[in-house]
């Protein structure tokens, strides 16, 4: 219930005022949010990286309304992938994009997405690196489905997102676990409805489980985005029974979410990424985060009232 609240309030562009204004909010902000500038952020990859984990950069920002505004994501993307290409740090970080930062939500806009996120997938071929694209609502999924097919006629190694909160996600799950295909399982942030996705959290574990069944007896490349440590030992379980070792699977949690497990399980052996986003635009991102969890609400609740 609270969730939906904070789901429905991450898209109301008067709730953001008030809650990116009130500066008792960047203290809460921070601890997701590597920082708003370029610089901050390369700052936390080489510090996670030292650590021995590997990253993907999110440039924060979603749901364009105008052409200027996608060109400006697409070039803040270009400048990231030399930033990673002049720091070394194409071998272990990644980028992550979302294709509503690229125009796809305007007229015309599976065109636009696709012309401006070409040229970052290059640009991340010439750093030494990959690009994976996020996925939004469901509203967005056949749109982002067709511009990944294109992307992977030149770029194979470009990645999806599929959520375990959609019904349609086994067969996604099925059609994208072939040979080189990078497949990022995660839950669901967004509030979808009982047409399309399921409701109960338990349906959504389960339905996680069988996708990741489906993931790891493929032949793809299963990234497991999750923090919940039952999805975690299972994905191990069927990683060992389909007899895949430590760099044909990884697991991906999200910058300031359980980092002593990241820690944990990459000094165990295995390729942990950590989702690094940064930027000005962060308040759909940090909004869903808080929906995740209440206790995060609670936290940043009571810090507005101690002050
Ligand atoms: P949950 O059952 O929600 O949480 C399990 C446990 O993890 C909790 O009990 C708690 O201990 C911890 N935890 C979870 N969330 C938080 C939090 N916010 N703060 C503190 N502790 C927390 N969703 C999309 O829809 N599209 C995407 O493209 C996308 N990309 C993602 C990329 C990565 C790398 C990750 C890790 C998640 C991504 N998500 C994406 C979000 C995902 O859909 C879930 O909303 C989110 O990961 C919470 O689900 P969970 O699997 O961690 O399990």
């Amino acid at each position: 219930m609270l969730g939906s609240v904070l789901l429905a309030a991450s898209r109301s562009d008067s709730i953001r005022r008030v809650v990116s204004a009130a500066p008792v909010t960047r203290p809460v902000v921070d601890r997701y949010i590597a920082g708003e500038r370029l610089d901050q952020a390369v700052a936390a990859i080489r510090s996670l990286t030292d650590q021995g984990l590997e990253v993907t950069v999110d440039h924060l920002g979603e749901d364009v309304t105008d052409r200027a505004e996608a060109l400006r994501a697409r070039d803040a993307y270009l400048a990231l992938a030399e930033a990673l290409a002049e720091g070394g740090l194409g071998e272990r970080a990644e980028m992550s994009v979302k294709l509503s930062a690229f125009g796809q939500a305007l007229p015309g806009g599976d065109d636009i997405a696709y012309a401006n996120v070409l040229p970052v997938v290059e640009a991340a071929a010439e750093a030494g690196t990959t690009v994976t694209l996020d996925m939004e609502d469901h509203t967005t999924v056949d749109s982002t489905l067709a511009i990944l097919a294109k992307l992977r006629e030149r770029f194979p190694a470009t990645g999806a997102v599929l959520q375990s909160c959609l019904y349609r996600t086994e067969d996604d799950c099925r059609a994208l676990a072939g040979e080189g295909s990078r497949v990022r399982l995660v839950k669901g942030a967004y509030k979808e409805p009982a047409s399309v996705a399921h409701q109960d959290k338990h349906e959504v574990d389960r339905a996680y489980v069988r996708c990741l069944r489906i993931l790891m007896s493929g032949k793809g490349y299963p990234m497991v985005a999750s923090h919940d440590p039952r999805m975690v030992a299972l994905a191990q379980e069927l990683a060992r029974r389909a007899g895949r070792k430590p760099g044909e699977y990884e697991f991906q949690m999200l910058y300031g979410i359980r980092g002593a497990e990241q820690r944990r399980l990459a000094a165990e052996g295995h390729r942990m990424r950590v989702y690094v986003p940064y930027g000005t635009d962060w308040y759909g991102y940090f909004m869903r985060r808080l929906a995740e969890r209440p206790a995060n609400l609670l936290f940043f609740l009571r810090s507005l009232t101690t002050r």
